[in-house]
């Protein structure tokens, strides 16, 4: 297929709420198509909309009186059409975190609970939004490369919208991930490398075939799910926004559409403006963001995963340097943790707040008690953590540092012998 210059721009128009798609470096505005990469300079596109025509006719009540779902935001989301993939993905809970805030001494700590979505992961709404983005487009195949979450949500989204998936995970992943992908019936195909290696294969693929890959040339729409996440926050702290929120940072891809979504609530006039403080929290053994936070420099390294926070083991992150920006212009902060503070992080919530979460959320709360303990956030910050997955998941993380089980026979003297003597 050639394109011509012609072809690839698209006229501003400014009757239409989706402008195209833009590139983050020079602006150029492109069709809102398949793509991903500017083709003057390579920077990343992203979905460009007509703020002041989306103020005249979105407000708190015309959303309130939408789905309780993250279709009721589709006025800000890229989606033209009626038709969605609707898998019941977000309207999350947000809970507000006594018990966990009282230790880490935050008075106002609330946790975002993503790990109740359809497969049991934020990764529902990216791939909702590039699902239906997909669907409009015409594809129908819908394909990804995962570090873990995403094989599961997007065989899961092809399911329901009558699509082949095809998916692409690093032979390493593990064996819970692998199983709530397969139980959908995609096409699996485990690749003998690390998720870099993975991502390098998908992207040659999606060059020749054509699949729509929702994190390589749907990313645009697919990333554009992620501001959901900012979009509930604020509706259900009754239309506020926190001061500070934790987040987890893989390729950097939520941690920066969270922050556009918080921006764009003001462009639109549903929030009073302020700075929302944006943390990443990274795992030590795939931290490059932190690192180069550390080195007080804009230059990200790619560096080789080694630890049990899989599904951020992203070394190469793509929204690394917009990451980094963010962090820096929100007086943020970026911090990282070891895989026994993840595990105990993950303990930490689940004793205070009932909530098993993967090892994502293990380095998200590993982070905030981190920066806690170290005096970084004020007492009275209102401040939310977002607990991307379930702890279902990554069972394996932690199944070695819970209480052990006590054995008795089915005897009341065994019962009272054993329960006794281990206190
Ligand atoms: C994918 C993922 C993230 C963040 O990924 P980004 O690539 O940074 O958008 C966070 N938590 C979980 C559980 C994930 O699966
Ligand atoms: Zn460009």
């Amino acid at each position: 297929m050639s394109i011509t210059v012609g072809d690839r721009l698209a006229a501003p128009d400014t009757a239409r709420r989706i402008r195209g798609l833009q590139c983050r470096e020079c602006g150029q505005l492109y069709a809102a198509e398949a793509r991903h990469v500017c083709d003057l300079c390579f920077g990343p596109l992203e979905v460009a909309y007509d703020y002041d025509l989306i103020r005249q006719t979105l407000s708190r009540e015309s959303i309130a009186s939408g789905p309780d779902t993250l279709w009721r935001y589709k006025a800000l989301l890229p989606i033209e059409g009626e038709y969605v993939v609707d898998t019941h993905t977000g309207f999350t809970p947000l809970i507000p975190a006594h018990n966990l805030g009282k230790q880490l001494g935050l008075n106002s700590l609330w946790l975002k609970n993503d790990t109740v979505n359809p497969t049991f992961s934020f990764k529902d709404r990216p791939v909702s939004i590039a699902a239906t983005r997909a669907r409009e487009l015409g594809f129908d195949v819908l394909s990804c490369s995962s570090t873990g979450n995403l094989a599961g949500s997007v065989a899961a989204h092809a399911a329901k919208a009558g699509m082949r998936a095809c998916i692409f995970i690093p032979a390493d992943l593990e064996p819970a991930k692998i199983v709530g992908a397969a139980v959908y019936e995609p096409t699996i195909i485990a690749v003998d490398g690390n998720y870099d290696d993975v991502n390098r294969l998908s992207s040659e693929i999606g060059d020749l075939y054509n699949w729509a890959f929702v994190n390589i040339n749907l990313r645009p729409y697919y990333s554009e799910g992620s501001k959901t996440l900012a979009f509930e926050v604020a509706e259900q702290l009754g239309w506020r926004l926190p001061d500070r929120v934790v987040a987890p940072i893989a390729s950097g891809s939520m941690f920066t559409k969270v922050h556009k979504g918080f921006t764009e609530l003001q462009k639109v006039g549903l929030v009073p403006s302020g700075t929302v403080k944006m943390v990443g929290a990274q795992a030590e053994g795939c931290s490059p963001v932190v690192q180069a936070a550390r080195a007080h420099t804009y230059d990200v390294r790619p560096v080789r995963p080694n630890t049990i926070a899989k599904s951020l083991a992203i070394g190469n992150p793509a929204d690394g340097y917009y990451a980094l920006k963010i962090v820096e212009q929100t007086d943020g902060a970026l911090e990282a943790v070891t895989d026994p503070e993840i595990v105990e992080g993950i303990r930490l919530l689940a004793r205070t707040e009932g909530i098993f979460a993967e090892t994502a959320g293990g380095v998200t709360i590993g982070v905030l008690k981190k920066l806690a303990r170290a005096g970084k956030i004020d007492p009275d910050e209102l401040v939310v953590a977002y607990i991307t997955g379930n702890g279902l998941k990554t069972v394996d993380a932690v199944a070695d540092h819970v209480a052990p089980v006590l054995r008795v026979a089915p005897t009341l003297a065994s019962f009272e012998a054993v329960y006794n003597g281990q206190r």
